[in-house]
């Protein structure tokens, strides 16, 4: 027998019996997003190369060592998408989107990066990515956290995650308090791990974000970017605090938060959680105004945010606010040549007047015995049972799975009232 060829590592099948909690979720993903008026943008898997190093940044740990970089058949250095913000905003300066116009746009789909496979950390997983464009306020970085504040409680687990809030203020606040940085780390040269010498050099404020716990004393007692902050900026912030204070959203302001990525400019925040282990922040984000200009495009407002959907999955999971879905509700059993043939027209008749129905047909022939069988595995809560007698009487058998309910003869008319009826009381639960 030839060897069977497995997945890439880090890169997951979602099997058929994980799909509902998906679909549960991407669900309620839209519903949310479309309540605030956000539309949906579908974006390419695959991106030049140069877009990924001119805006998230070349000494980040995504473009030092995450991409998925090659090249194509014509010598094209291309990348598959470590994270949406660049191709999204790529797709609206190329399509003109963004002359003296106001976006709000989410997409939704697979991002790259070759790390370290662990729980909550894959090569492929999935991102929500919400971007708005032309809007200078902290308004609409208040409306970005609202958003999440709602999907929270619509999934039921407000009470898992929390908000960290900072201000990354302008460029030149970050210089000033990048030197005040550099002397507070030389100072303590002997406690910086490798990895924190290397980001010394090339991109201190990065060192706020280490993962490794030997430094995070050093790190708590680094000077803050919060007092090197200018008026604007601060105005800014306290505009965003208001805006959650009036909606009673509780928030933590952590002056160590900086975001892996170049792009970011005055708010940043993540949604982070202490149920997933390390892997603990599900949503981040923030403006990044600068990128605008920096693909090429006029000086423009952008701020945005992106969530992991393993993450959020893995969310659900432990809190145990997971959906009960049925993939069959009706499974009918066909035996005999014309119960056969009259059950198919039969299956399609009940698809047209019971919507929402989950009706599956035999398939494959077998006793009435193994068909039983197969209803019951499938989950199914009644039988629809098809025999050439039953056929011949223009009738069929109804039999609950699930109740002692005694198995009735119907006719189709009334085999789709009952069903009609059945599937309205479902769809209530
Ligand atoms: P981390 O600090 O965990 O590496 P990050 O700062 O690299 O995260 P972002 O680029 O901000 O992550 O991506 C936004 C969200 O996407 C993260 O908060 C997380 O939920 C999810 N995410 C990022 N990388 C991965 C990954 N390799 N596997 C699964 N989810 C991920
Ligand atoms: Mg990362």
């Amino acid at each position: 027998m030839a060897q069977t060829i497995q997945a890439i590592r880090g890169m997951h099948d979602v099997l058929p019996d994980q799909t509902p909690l998906w679909q549960y979720a991407e669900r309620i993903l839209r519903e949310v997003m479309s309540s605030y008026g956000y539309s949906e943008i579908r974006l390419p898997v695959v991106e030049k190369t140069e877009l990924f190093k001119r805006s998230i940044g070349e000494v980040t740990d995504i473009v030092e060592k995450e991409m998925y970089t090659f090249e194509d058949r014509n010598g094209d250095s291309l990348t598959l998408r470590p994270e949406g913000t660049a191709g999204c905003l790529r797709a609206c300066l190329e399509h003109g989107l963004l002359h003296n116009q106001v976006h709000r746009l989410w997409y939704y789909g697979p991002m790259y990066r070759h790390e370290r496979p662990q729980k909550g950390r894959y090569r492929q997983f999935i991102q929500l990515g919400v971007e708005t464009y032309g809007m200078s306020g902290p308004d609409i970085d208040a409306e970005l956290i609202f958003i999440m504040d709602r999907l929270w409680k619509k999934l039921g687990i407000r009470e898992k995650v929390c908000l960290q809030l900072n201000s990354l203020g302008t460029i030149d606040e970050r210089l000033i308090y990048r030197q005040v940085l550099v002397e507070y780390f030389q100072a303590n040269l002997s406690q910086l791990d490798e990895d924190s010498l290397r980001r010394l050099q090339t991109n201190p404020l990065r060192i706020l974000d280490t993962k490794n716990p030997a430094m995070f004393h050093l790190v708590a007692n680094a000077p803050a970017l919060m007092d090197y902050l200018g008026a604007e900026s601060l105005e800014h912030f306290k505009g965003l605090t208001t805006a959650l204070d009036d909606l009673a959203v509780s928030y933590q302001i952590n002056t160590r938060l900086v975001r892996g990525l170049d792009y970011y400019s005055k708010t940043v925040f993540e949604w982070v959680t202490d149920e997933l282990g390390s892997q603990g922040t599900v949503c981040a984000g923030g403006r990044y105004d600068s990128l605008v200009e920096q693909l090429g495009g006029k000086p423009n407002s952008a701020v945005g945010f992106a969530m992991g959907i393993e993450r959020l999955l893995a969310l659900l999971e432990v809190s145990g606010n997971i959906p009960v879905t049925q993939a069959v509700n009706v499974f009918m059993i066909r035996v005999g040549e014309s119960a056969e043939r009259e059950g198919l027209r039969f299956a399609e008749k009940l698809r047209d007047a019971v919507t929402g129905l989950k009706l599956q047909v035999n398939c494959g022939g077998g006793s009435f015995k193994s068909q039983f069988k197969k209803a019951d595995k499938i989950g199914a809560d009644y039988a629809i049972i098809l025999g050439d007698d039953e056929v011949s009487n223009g009738q069929l058998s109804l039999k609950s799975l699930r109740t002692s309910q005694e198995q009735q003869t119907l006719t189709q008319q009334e085999a789709i009232t009952f069903l009609q009826n059945y599937i309205s009381q479902v769809s209530l639960v």
